[in-house]
Parts: C-alpha cells; sequence; structure tokens
C-alpha cells in the first residue's frame, strides 16, 4: 500500500510574512504522516526558514529546483548540497514551468535528480504532454520518453523512494482538470513505463501524483483511482484552509 504525498506547490508566491502566517495555520493540525505526507514547496529563499518554523512537525519542506552541481561558479543557482544542509527532504524537479520558461532539458532534469539524491533528499519528477500533444495522439510516448530520460542511470533502489507527478501542462493553473480517469490512464502509461526500465517491485512502489487545478474539490475523486498517489497542487496550496481540506482528503482516502 503506496502512502499518499501531498505537495503544494507555492511557485513565486508569498512574503515571508504571509509564508510564516500560512506554517502557523497548518503545522499543527496536519494528519500523522503515518498516514499521509505532507509537504510544502516553498520558493527556496524560505527553506531555510520553513525547516526551522515546521521542526518538530508532521509538515515537511520542499524546494522548487535545485542545481545538479553541488558548488562552484554558477552565479544565482541553488546548491543542492545547501539545500540538504537547510534541511530541506524534497525538491521539485523538471516541473513544466522550468521547462517551457527556463529551458530545462531532459538532460537536466535527470543531473538535478541525481544530484537531490546524492545530497540525500528525495526529488519530486515532474513529466506532462501539451494540450498539442494530448490531441495528437501523442501522449502516452512523450510522458514514456520524459520518464526514461528523468530516471537514467538511477538504481532500482532509488527509483523506488522517488516522487513522480503527472502534470499535463493544459491543465495547469486553468482550471481544466483532467478528468480523475485520464489522469490515472497516464499515470498507468508512467508506471508501466517503470515497470519496464526497471521491475514490477519498483513500479509497485514509486509514488506517482497528479497535478493540473486539484482542489479540495476534485482531490477524492482522484485519490480514488487506482494508480494516483497523491497531487502536487499550485494554486489550491496557497491558503491554509484549502491546503488542509486538501490533506483531510488524502487522510480520510482508503
Ligand atoms: P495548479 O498548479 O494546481 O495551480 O494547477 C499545479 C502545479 O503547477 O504544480
Amino acid at each position: 500500500m503506496r502512502k499518499p504525498i501531498i505537495a503544494g506547490n507555492w511557485k513565486m508566491n508569498k512574503t515571508l510574512a504571509e509564508a510564516k502566517d500560512f506554517i502557523d495555520a497548518v503545522k499543527n493540525n496536519i494528519p500523522s504522516n503515518d498516514v499521509v505526507d505532507a509537504v510544502v514547496g516553498a520558493p527556496n529563499i524560505y527553506t531555510v526558514k520553513l525547516v526551522e518554523w515546521t521542526e518538530g512537525t508532521d509538515l515537511k519542506v520542499s524546494a522548487q529546483n535545485a542545481y545538479f552541481e553541488d558548488e562552484g561558479a554558477f552565479t544565482g543557482e541553488t546548491s543542492p548540497k545547501a539545500l540538504a544542509d537547510f534541511g530541506a527532504q524534497y525538491v521539485i524537479i523538471g516541473h513544466s514551468e522550468r521547462r517551457e520558461i527556463f529551458g530545462e532539458t531532459d538532460e537536466d532534469v535527470n543531473k538535478k535528480a541525481h544530484a537531490v539524491f546524492n545530497n540525500g533528499m528525495t526529488p519530486i519528477i515532474c513529466c506532462g504532454e501539451t494540450l498539442d500533444q494530448r490531441e495528437a495522439g501523442e501522449t502516452d510516448a512523450w510522458i514514456a520518453g520524459q520518464i526514461e530520460a528523468a530516471l537514467e542511470g538511477l538504481s532500482a533502489e532509488k527509483v523506488a523512494k522517488s516522487v513522480l507527478a503527472y502534470e499535463p501542462i493544459w491543465a495547469i493553473g486553468t482550471g481544466k482538470t483532467a478528468t480523475s480517469e485520464q489522469a490515472n490512464e497516464t499515470i498507468k502509461v508512467v508506471r508501466e513505463t517503470v515497470e519496464k526500465l526497471y521491475d514490477s517491485a519498483t513500479a509497485e512502489a514509486v509514488r506517482i501524483q497528479y497535478g493540473g487545478s486539484v482542489k479540495p474539490e476534485n482531490i477524492a475523486e482522484l485519490l480514488e483511482q487506482s494508480d494516483i498517489d497523491g497531487a502536487l497542487v499550485g494554486g489550491a496550496s496557497l491558503e491554509p484552509e484549502s491546503f488542509l481540506k486538501l490533506l483531510e482528503a488524502a487522510n480520510t482516502n482508503e
């Protein structure tokens, strides 16, 4: 039985004071991490503060990106070694906004996944197709290709511990959610790809989230699907009340 994982992705939002208010409102109200993993993906600049504020609680902290080198002449980049040193437990890797706006390639995503693991953190590795690709019937091949490239050279043991996130680009921030059946079908493709590349035990162990306009109103239906193990949530993770509702849905889902 895979434990659900709900991760908020604040993207580039919130002041320090707003971040603190959010954490104060949620940190003592989240379900036990025996049942669900609750993660907040704050802008990297807040990582050190979030770790401090959430100490002793079940709320875990994720960064939103990391470079693939630990140190050196990379002006403006964030070191995965520093993030681990601060106490981040997860790093979101290969989000479609990183790929589309900042030109990240499959190769970058793969190197970043290695760097995150090498520093003792867990990557949340994103994949997803555009609307044109879906309409052209290219989704499954595209997703399989992205997953294969992202996992290149990672051991089965590491892949089993990874979190993968299927986020159709056309559903991100648009209010258009994939239907829970559509999401589950493509997530099955992700799992089958892991099985082909590794083995069935690894495919059964890896947790795969859905992301794209997830909100308290649709999360239960998504989590009821056979292969959806949680959600990566942007807009609906920004308010404490809504984030807590998402966690509660994961807590009560059998
Ligand atoms: P959204 O974003 O929930 O606002 O659609 C999801 C994401 O980009 O991870």
